[in-house]
Parts: C-alpha cells; structure tokens; sequence
C-alpha cells in the first residue's frame, strides 16, 4: 500500500493537470491519492475521470486558514460532500480574496521598483485555478527577474517579508467545523513547518482537537523528526489518526509524489470518520 493524501494540480499551484496526476500515481505504483487543491475542488471532476482500476481517489481541498494572531494554518478537508454550500461558499469567499491581496502585493512590489503586472500573474494562472504567491513567483521568473519559485519565496515572498499579505481566511475551528459538516475528515497539514513562518501553540492544538479535528500529518519534508515526534506525540494522546505525504506540486516544488506516505491502519481510521464512503475506486 502506498497512501498519499496531499498533492495539488494546475487547478491551484500544482503543474500537473489532474489526468497526469492520476495517471503518476498509477505508474508509481500508489494505491490511494488524495487531491487537495488550495480552497477549491474544481480539479475533482477530471481526476474522477481519468480514474482507471488499481487507485483508490480521495477528493479534498487545502483550506488555508488563520489564527486570530495571524499565523498561517493549512487544512486539510478530505472526503466531504461537495453538495454542501457553508463549505463551499467559505472556499469561494477565499478565493475572492486572494485577488484583492495579489493587486495588493504587486502594488507594494511596484512601490519598490519591482516592474510586475498582475496580467502577467494571470498569464501564469490555469484556467479555473485558485489564485496564490506561486504564480506570482512564476510571472517573475517568466520576466527574468528571478530563477525559480523557491528564489521567490526566500527573497521576496516569504510570510516575514514587508511585501507579505494575507487574505481572508477563516479560523481553523470554523474551518474543521465546517469540514465536518459538510461529512469530511479535517487533517492539520504540516503544522510545525517553521521555515515557513510562525507555527501553532500546543494549546492552539487542544483547540483544534476540541474542535472536532480527526488527524493530524506527521510525516511532511517541511518537519524535522523532532518536530515529527511532537506531533506523533500529540496524536497518540488525542488519539488523532497520523498521516504522511508529500505535498507534491509538480514541478512547482521539489516535493516527489508519495516521498512520504501514511500507514494503511491509520488511513482506515481516518476514513471511518466520514460520515459516507466516498472513496472512488472502480
Ligand atoms: P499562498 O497560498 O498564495 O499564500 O502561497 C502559499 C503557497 O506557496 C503554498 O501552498 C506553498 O505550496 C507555496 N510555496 C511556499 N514556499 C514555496 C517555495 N519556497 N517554493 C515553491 N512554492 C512555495
Ligand atoms: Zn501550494
Ligand atoms: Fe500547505
Ligand atoms: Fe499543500
């Protein structure tokens, strides 16, 4: 078995059309993958549809989230109902806002003397896709005034840097709630990934836990063993199920499709606590 529930398509930051997607996983011999694109599920359909025998698929969505201080949380929703509109209408109200909040850095890029359009951020933009700092990054290095995304991210676009804006988001309790609402499993997504700015509290944790939280993912390149075994910790107790995966975003990130997985067990745990089966396997 080998279980990756964190991957995105071109639908958000990801370079791969969901069709390659699925059929990599195949290749590669995965047996369940999850598609969780940034607050949105419009990848869903076309993975569905170039599903063949041999994969189980797993449909969620990324939920970015933020604490009342302004630390930057990611939530994982898998396998919830994609009739429910409270989860919907929250992921499109996101969506919205990152609009507003690319004009906002390109404005502050500008000021500083960084000559970007955000015509040239939508060129870089699938259509359909939810709208993120990637494809900002990719539109300067399309002009050359940057070699990769990941040059980007350490000099200009970093959640520390003076061009850094955050969007509407909700809390991650209101988003659990709502992922859970709408019959899904709510999966903290790399929550001590510290490189990538400020991290959660323990006690922000036990609020998530309170919340309704189902599991919590262990296993990410962006996490040390230590941190690794914090989280391990802190799932044992809360009797969370752990999960493990790779965050793959095509060529946009370094990420290799199921470099991290999660144990079979622990997938069943979590998957018996959505209130349907909704894994598509044929
Ligand atoms: P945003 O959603 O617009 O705030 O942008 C955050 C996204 O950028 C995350 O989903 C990451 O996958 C991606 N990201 C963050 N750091 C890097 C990096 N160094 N290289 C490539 N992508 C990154
Ligand atoms: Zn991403
Ligand atoms: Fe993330
Ligand atoms: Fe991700």
């Amino acid at each position: 078995m080998k279980i990756d529930l964190h991957t995105h398509s071109l639908f958000s930051d990801g370079t791969d059309r969901p069709s390659e997607l699925v059929n990599k996983a195949l290749s590669q011999g995965v047996t369940t993958l999850a598609l969780t694109d940034h607050d949105t599920i419009a990848g869903w359909d076309e993975a569905r549809e170039w599903l063949r025998p041999g994969l189980d698929l797993v449909l969620g969505s990324e939920i970015s989230c933020q604490t009342e201080d302004g630390i930057s949380v990611h939530m994982l929703g898998l396998l919830f109902d994609r009739e429910n509109q409270p989860l919907q209408e929250m992921m499109a109200q996101t969506r919205d806002n990152r609009l507003g909040r690319m004009e906002r850095i390109i404005a502050r890029m500008n000021t500083a003397g960084i000559e970007i359009t955000l015509e040239e951020v939508h060129a870089q933009l699938s259509d359909g896709a939810t709208l993120g700092r990637p494809h900002l990054a990719d539109a300067l290095v399309a002009k050359g005034l940057a070699k990769s995304r990941d040059e980007v991210f350490s000099d200009w676009l970093a959640n520390s840097s003076p061009f850094y804006v955050s969007h509407y988001s909700p809390t991650p309790e209101v988003a659990i709630r709502l992922i859970k609402d709408a019959g899904g499993v709510a999966v903290i997504a790399h929550p001590l990934a510290s490189l990538r700015g400020r991290v959660v509290s323990r006690e922000s944790m036990d609020s998530y836990i309170a919340a309704g939280l189902d599991g919590i993912e262990v296993k990410h390149r962006d996490q040390t063993l230590e941190q690794q075994q914090i989280l391990f910790d802190i799932a044992a107790k809360a009797d969370l199920a752990m999960t493990g995966s790779s965050d793959y975003h095509g060529t946009g990130k370094m990420n290799e499709l199921a470099e991290f997985t999660t144990d079979p067990d622990q997938w069943e745990k979590l998957e018996s606590r959505a209130n349907a089966r909704r894994v598509i396997r044929l």
